[in-house]
């Protein structure tokens, strides 16, 4: 699996890789040094905004993403990745941990009530404990995801 790290630039980016399953580093505060180094020490390639950024890391392990928008930026990745979704919704969209079922029992007081009675299906967020379920925002994300990867995953 394809492990990511991306620029100060790509926050936005990097939720949407996340959504895919993608494991995707994000570190907002990081210089370029360490970003090169935390590529490098996990096995990440870096997708930057910056060329110059971009030209610095080995030959393969990163990618210069020319596009400004969200969906050229997502557009262009998987297509220069060969990214394959095989794992859509199983991370954390903050942090980026891969996600734990949540047994409805336990649901209760970190989801809000009307959830609770309509959903059967929740998921925790074992780092920063998010609970995540099928709601229309996840739909919808759904539906985006499946439009920019097509119908391989099914
Ligand atoms: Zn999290």
């Amino acid at each position: 699996m394809t492990r990511l790290l991306v620029d100060t630039m790509l926050g936005t980016l990097a939720k949407w890789l996340r959504a895919a399953g993608f494991d995707t580093a994000y570190m907002p505060h990081a210089r370029d040094d360490r970003l090169l180094q935390i590529a490098e020490s996990e096995g990440r390639i870096l997708l930057t905004r910056d060329r110059g950024l971009a030209t610095r890391a080995p030959p393969g392990k990163s990618l210069h993403v020319p596009a400004a928008d969200l969906d050229g930026q997502l557009r262009f990745v998987i297509e220069k990745l060969r990214l394959e979704m095989d794992a859509p919704l199983s991370r954390c969209l903050v942090c980026n941990a891969p996600l734990e079922t949540l047994p409805k029992e336990k649901a209760r007081g970190m989801v809000p009530e009307g959830v609770l009675e309509k959903q059967s299906e929740f998921w925790r967020c074992p780092r920063c404990d998010k609970a995540y379920w099928p709601g229309s925002h996840h739909s919808a994300m759904q539906a985006k995801l499946q439009a920019f990867f097509g119908r391989s995953s099914e």
